[in-house]
């Protein structure tokens, strides 16, 4: 089955100087169910651009998004709402926890949206099954990096997406501790049989994807490396 397909995407922002700058020029792209790829591409070629249109974060300039082969842009606040809420996690560079919320919270936060009474809970499995048992009560300036992109993977997931989108998740780490948040990401991606776009600059990681693609002057291409 078809998760997620991108049929001539363009996307182009307003120039600072006046005309546009065109950042996605064709892009072509039908990922299946269960599929994990790899995106790779210089800084600057529209990788998170490429992800926030996914995400129905952003419109495309022209072409469409199939979503589960629904149309995303035909999809109401409501249904887009729902699809950020039940089919998508994300995972970002910059972690982008709430600051004034402890581990356990923001892990909890997806279900505390959603007035789920087990929240905090359920988020408390979460953080045993990544490792943080003992990181609860830690505030996010209290948390190492990788603790950081821990809390980040189990918010994403607390949700179980079948489509889980992740912008240089090991961007910020070190080389040991990007190589154990990558093996927790893969792990759980497996057990939980999710689709998985990765954008990375981590040939490693890019490796153990089942495709990879190269997103170079706003096209991208599979590439056999
Ligand atoms: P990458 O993630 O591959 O590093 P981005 O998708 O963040 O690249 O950015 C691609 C290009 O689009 C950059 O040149 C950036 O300056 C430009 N860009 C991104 N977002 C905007 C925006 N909201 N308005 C104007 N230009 C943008
Ligand atoms: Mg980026």
């Amino acid at each position: 089955m078809t998760v997620l397909n991108l049929k001539n995407i363009e996307k182009s922002y307003p120039s600072p100087k006046g005309g546009t700058l065109q950042i996605l020029q064709d892009i072509n792209l039908k990922i299946e169910k269960g599929e994990t790829i790899a995106i790779i591409g210089r800084s600057g070629s529209g990788k998170s651009t490429l992800l926030s249109l996914m995400a129905g974060l952003e419109k495309p300039s022209s072409g469409t998004i199939e979503i589960n082969q629904e149309q995303i842009a035909t999809f109401s606040e409501q249904q887009l709402a729902n699809f950020r809420k039940q089919t998508l996690g994300i995972v970002f560079q910059q972690f982008h926890l709430m600051p004034y919320l402890n581990a356990l919270e923001n892990v909890a936060l997806p279900l505390e949206l959603q007035k789920n009474k087990q929240a905090q809970k359920i988020a408390a499995t979460w953080l045993d099954k990544i490792g943080l048992k003992n990181r609860k009560t830690h505030y996010p300036s209290q948390l190492s990096g990788g603790e950081k992109q821990r809390v980040a993977i189990a918010r994403a997931l607390i949700n179980n997406p079948t489509l889980l989108l992740a912008d240089e998740p090991t961007g910020n780490l070190d080389e040991a501790t990007g190589e154990e948040i990558s093996q927790i990401l893969f792990e759980l991606v497996k057990e939980k049989q999710m689709t998985l776009i990765l954008v990375t600059h981590n040939k490693e990681l890019a490796q153990v994807c089942d495709k990879r693609f190269l997103l170079q002057q706003g096209v991208l291409n599979e590439i056999t490396i």
